[in-house]
C-alpha cells in the first residue's frame, strides 16, 4: 500500500513538472528504469532519495506517504529550469524584451505564413508607450520585410496579461488568415499562444539556491561542474562563444566615439574613461574606473543596436562583461576560467528568471540591473574560489541591495538612467563579493528567499515606473 501511495503521487509530480524519467534518474544518480519502477509501484526509492525528491517537488516527505490528496500549495511553485542557452544569448540590442523578443515572435509567425500579403502587428502595454524609443516597430518592420506590416500603438487598454504583450495578424487578400497573442517575458523569452516558443523543456530538474548547493556539497563539486553534468560538455562551447562575444563588445565599445542614437544627444563615454587616467590614481581608483569603462562599452553598444550578450538582458548587458574582463586583465584568470564563472552566475540567472522576473517592465530595474549584479557577483564567487556559501551569500546582497529599483529610461531610450547604472551595479557586484568573503557566517537570509521578495517587490511597485515613461527620471525633460 505504502508503495502504491508512493507511486501514484510520484507520478503525478514528476509529469507535472515536465521532468522526464531520465533527467531525473541523471540527477539522482539512478538509471531511468529505477524511476519508471517507482512510478509503476515496483519499488520505492532509498530514503535519501526520497527526501531529494521531497525537496525537489518542494513538498514535505510525509506528503507521499499519507493519504492526503492533492500535495500541499506550495507545488505550485516552478520546478525546473531552463538551458543557460536560453538566458546568455547573442543578438542586436538595445532591449531584450522591447526588440529581441518581439523579433524572434514575428521570425516564427512569418515562417508559420508564407501566404501572408500584408502583416499588423499591435503593441499594447509597455511595448506601446516605449516601443518608439526602444525601436520596437522598425525591429517588426525589418524582419517581416518584404511583406508589408502596420505596427499599431495601443497604449489605453489597461487590462493585459503582462506589460509586454503584442499581437500578430496575418492578412491575404483583404482576409485575415491567422492570428496570435505573445508575451515578450524579458531576456528575449516570449511566449507564443499559438506556436512552439522554441525556448526548449526544462533541462535542470530543479529550481532553488538550496536544493543545488547541496548536492553540489553531497557531489564535491563545484558550480559551473553542476551546469556541465546538467547540460552536457557542449555548454562550455557555447559559454565560451558567448564569452567571445562579450570581449568583442567591451573592445568594439571602448574604441567607438560620438554621439548615441535617439535623439538624447548623449556622448559615448567609455573610450573617455578608459584614457582618462588621473594623476596619482591609486589602485582603487583605477580599478573603478576601468571596470565602468568596460560596462559602459557594453552599454553604448547595446544603444547603437550592435551585437551584445543578454546577462540577462540587454538594458543590463554591461555589468557580467565588466567585471570578468576586468579580473581576466588584471590577474589574467584563462577564457576556460571566465566560462566556468559564467556557468555559475548563469544559474544564479536562470533561478531568478524561473522563480521572480528578468523584465524591467514587469518587475522595475531590479529584475534587469539586480539580476545582473547578483550574476556578477555569483561569477566572480567562482572565479575566486570561493565556497558555496559565500557565493550564494554575494549573489543575495546583490540583489538584496537592488530591491525597489525602478524602470524609468528617458525617452524610453536603453541609455539614460541604464548605461551608468550597469557600471554602478558592476562596482556593486565586486563590493558584494567582498563582503560575502568576509562575513558569510553571519547570513541570516537565503538567496531564494530573496529572489522571492524581489519578485513581490516588482509586482509591487506602481506601474509608472516599469518602463512605461509615466513617472520617474522618465518624466524629466532633458537638455
Ligand atoms: S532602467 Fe533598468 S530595467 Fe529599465 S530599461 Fe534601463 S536597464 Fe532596463
Amino acid at each position: 500500500m505504502i508503495v502504491k501511495d508512493f507511486a501514484s503521487k510520484f507520478a503525478a509530480l514528476r509529469k507535472k513538472s515536465g521532468i522526464t524519467q531520465k533527467k531525473l534518474g541523471e540527477y539522482l544518480g539512478v538509471s531511468n528504469r529505477a524511476v519508471s519502477k517507482w512510478e509503476t509501484g515496483l519499488a520505492l526509492p532509498s530514503t535519501e532519495n526520497i527526501s531529494k525528491l521531497a525537496k525537489i517537488f518542494d513538498i514535505p516527505v510525509d506528503y507521499f506517504f499519507t493519504a492526503s490528496e492533492p500535495a500541499p500549495e506550495k507545488k505550485q511553485q516552478p520546478v525546473g529550469m531552463k538551458s543557460l542557452r536560453a538566458l546568455y544569448r547573442m543578438g542586436r540590442g538595445p532591449s531584450s524584451s522591447h526588440t529581441m523578443g518581439p523579433e524572434k515572435a514575428c521570425m516564427i509567425f512569418k515562417q508559420n505564413n508564407p501566404g501572408a500579403d500584408r502583416f499588423k502587428v499591435t503593441l499594447y502595454g509597455s511595448l506601446a508607450k516605449t516601443g518608439v524609443g526602444h525601436g520596437t516597430d522598425r525591429v517588426i518592420r525589418e524582419t517581416l520585410a518584404p511583406t508589408p506590416c502596420d505596427v499599431i500603438f495601443n497604449i489605453h487598454q489597461v487590462e493585459l496579461p503582462h506589460p509586454n504583450t503584442l499581437e500578430l495578424e496575418a492578412w491575404s487578400g483583404g482576409q485575415r488568415i491567422d492570428q496570435t497573442r505573445v508575451i515578450s517575458l524579458g531576456g528575449g523569452r516570449i511566449q507564443i499562444d499559438k506556436y512552439e516558443d522554441g525556448e526548449g523543456a526544462d533541462i535542470y530538474p530543479v529550481s532553488s539556491f538550496e536544493t543545488i548547493a547541496e548536492y553540489c556539497l553531497a557531489e564535491n563539486i563545484r558550480l559551473w561542474e553542476y551546469v556541465e553534468r546538467i547540460e552536457g560538455e557542449g555548454i562550455t562551447d557555447y559559454l565560451s562563444e558567448i564569452w567571445r562575444c562579450m570581449k568583442k563588445s567591451i573592445k568594439d565599445g571602448l574604441a567607438s566615439d560620438g554621439i548615441l542614437p535617439g535623439g538624447l544627444g548623449v556622448q559615448k563615454k567609455a573610450k573617455q574613461l578608459l584614457n582618462r587616467q588621473h594623476i596619482d590614481e591609486s589602485a582603487e581608483t583605477r580599478e573603478n574606473r576601468m571596470v565602468c569603462a568596460y560596462a559602459f562599452a557594453v552599454s553604448e553598444q547595446n544603444a547603437c543596436a550592435e551585437r551584445i550578450v543578454t546577462a540577462p538582458t540587454c538594458g543590463a548587458s554591461g555589468v557580467v562583461p565588466a567585471v570578468l574582463y576586468y579580473q581576466q586583465q588584471k590577474r589574467g584568470y584563462t577564457d576556460i576560467e571566465i566560462v566556468h564563472a559564467l556557468a555559475a552566475g548563469g544559474i544564479v540567472g536562470n533561478l531568478i528568471k524561473t522563480n521572480a522576473s528578468i523584465s524591467g517592465s514587469e518587475c522595475g530595474c531590479q529584475a534587469e540591473i539586480g539580476s545582473a549584479c547578483a550574476m556578477a557577483s555569483a561569477a566572480l564567487g567562482e572565479l575566486f574560489g570561493l565556497d558555496l556559501d559565500k557565493i550564494e551569500y554575494a549573489a543575495e546582497i546583490a540583489i538584496e541591495h537592488h530591491l525597489g529599483l525602478t524602470c524609468d529610461p528617458i525617452c524610453g531610450l536603453v541609455q539614460i538612467p541604464c548605461i551608468e547604472r550597469n557600471a554602478v551595479a558592476a562596482m556593486r557586484a565586486i563590493n558584494a563579493v567582498s563582503l560575502a568573503s568576509f562575513l558569510s557566517d553571519s547570513r541570516k537570509i537565503s538567496l531564494d528567499k530573496v529572489i522571492q521578495v524581489m519578485k513581490e517587490t516588482g509586482l509591487d511597485i506602481s506601474r509608472q515606473y516599469k518602463e512605461t515613461s509615466e513617472g520617474g527620471l522618465a518624466k524629466l525633460k532633458v537638455k
